[in-house]
């Protein structure tokens, strides 16, 4: 009899769990309350990138003059912008749906809990209920904006990241909160369609997790471009009135603005599942996984946002692909574990900044010998035929072996870019390994060999 598996959750991790275990033979069921793809298409990363490309398509005219054309004055349409936001979700949720049922898995909208070791009861959403038997069970809900109790989220003036594509209107001057991935790249968005903005900074570095230099790449064009920074500040209290919003900090700073944007983190969507009845293990609310993403019930599985590891859209499929190898027993040797330390990431900001691996100051700071080896942009002969040559590429190396450890790319596309020396990272390659390549001329990716050499 085939292996019955049941996931609670459509997002990137729930999704690819059920692609790659009904590929192996699993009769799956996924349960999802909302739309298939997840938070990632409703919310996160679809709507957001969306977002930024309208943004960057704006800006790109701008430029006009730079690329020897009279200047153009493109106009933001905020209704045409929601409907290609919705048009991409509506063609990504449909392209996860046609792809899971063409493989046979059985899809329930409803809203899943465990109330046995191996039963989950559905609610359905147009009522009444269901109870399902699983052999191994996914739970892979993902996670939901964090609200302090001080910010009087309305969806108006005082907003959650789930408010902005786009926002009932447009902010006149908006202020963030939060310098994380997510804080700057609502600055960029904002900052491109045109709003005043601030950003409150808590510590003193804006990407306070990233590479120093890289985060400073980042601040240098932030100021270029007008962006208010109140940095070492720690938003206390948000005031709402009529036209407008001020934001205390607790050093005594205060921010007005027209909207207010909450960017400070997420919280797992763990409560109401039942998690504690059957005895899987949480902390702060994520289910506690060992390498293979296994709870400390060793049939239930949590993977994606719900795990507590890299909160990112990628990361969560990877899980939910190596979830289901493990569970239909194959791949269980220990090289077949995702290392989350090898993970490629982009910010998807101007200048678009993307990394993998051991970063120069993380190196530094372990007291670890690497060699270190940068090429800047403007010696790039495609980054001057585009106009741009902001950025760099570096590379971190092994001085004994030539592995290549890691790298950074600042500068346009750089999140694609990246995958070349994601790729060298993960396959051990060697630096000469990067550097013998031949490669398209001219092309931003030859930066990458030269920082190499
Ligand atoms: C603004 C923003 C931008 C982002 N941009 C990127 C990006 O560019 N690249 C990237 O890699 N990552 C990005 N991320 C992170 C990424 O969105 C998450 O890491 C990813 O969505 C996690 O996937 P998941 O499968 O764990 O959960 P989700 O995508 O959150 O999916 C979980 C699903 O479970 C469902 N669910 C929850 N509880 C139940 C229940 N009890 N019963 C049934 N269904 C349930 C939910 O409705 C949801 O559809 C971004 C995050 C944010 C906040």
């Amino acid at each position: 009899m085939a292996k019955r598996i049941v996931i609670i959750g459509g997002g990137p991790a729930g999704n690819q769990a059920a692609t790659t275990a009904a590929r192996l033979g699993a009769e799956v069921t996924v349960v999802e309350r909302d739309v298939m793809g997840g938070a990632a298409h409703l919310w996160d990363c679809i709507p957001s990138k969306a977002m930024i490309a309208t943004g960057g398509a704006l800006a790109e005219m701008g430029r006009a003059t730079g690329m020897g054309m009279r200047s153009v004055s493109p106009e933001l349409d905020r209704a045409a912008l929601a409907a290609r936001i919705a048009g991409i979700q509506d063609r990504l949720s449909s392209s996860v749906t046609g792809l899971l049922e063409s493989q046979g898995v059985t899809l329930i909208s409803g809203t899943a809990k465990l109330v046995g070791p191996h039963e989950v009861e559905v609610t359905h959403v147009g009522g009444g209920s269901d109870l399902l038997s699983a052999d191994v069970i996914v739970l892979a809900t993902g996670s939901r904006p964090r609200i302090p109790d001080w910010a009087p989220v309305d969806g108006k003036r005082v907003l959650t990241t789930r408010d902005a594509y786009p926002p009932p209107e447009q902010p006149e001057h908006l202020i963030v909160i939060g310098s994380g991935v997510t804080g700057v790249e609502f600055v960029h968005m904002f900052r491109s369609f045109g709003s005043t903005v601030t950003l409150i900074v808590s510590r003193q570095q804006v990407l306070p997790q990233k590479d120093p230099e890289v985060a400073a790449a980042l601040e240098a064009n932030f100021l270029e471009r007008g962006v208010g920074l109140f940095k070492g500040a720690r938003a206390e209290s948000i005031e709402v009135g009529d036209d407008g919003v001020v934001v205390a900090c607790s050093d005594g700073r205060r921010a007005v603005g027209s909207h207010v944007v909450l960017a400070i983190g997420s919280i797992p969507n763990s409560d109401g599942l039942g998690l504690e009845d059957v005895g899987v293990a949480v902390d702060h609310g994520y289910v506690v996984v060992d390498h293979n993403c296994r709870s400390s019930v060793p049939h239930i599985y949590a993977a994606g946002d719900l795990s507590g590891r890299l909160p990112l859209s990628s990361v969560a499929s990877m899980q939910g692909r190596k979830i289901a190898e493990h569970a239909m027993g194959l791949h269980t040797a220990p090289h077949r574990h995702l290392d989350y330390d090898k993970a490629a990431s982009a910010i998807f900001t101007e200048p678009e900044i993307a990394d993998v691996g051991l970063a120069e100051a993380d190196a530094f700071s372990e007291g670890r010998k690497v060699r270190v080896t940068k090429v800047p942009f403007s010696a790039s002969a495609k980054a001057l035929i585009n106009d741009d040559a902001r950025g760099f590429v570096k590379i971190v190396s092994d001085p004994a072996t030539g592995v290549v450890l890691g790298g950074s790319i600042v500068g346009k596309n750089a999140a694609e870019l990246i995958s070349v020396i994601a790729l060298a990272v993960n396959a051990g390659l060697l630096v000469t390994d990067l550097e013998e390549t031949v490669l398209v001329h001219p092309a931003l990716a030859e930066a990458i060999a030269e920082a190499a050499e």
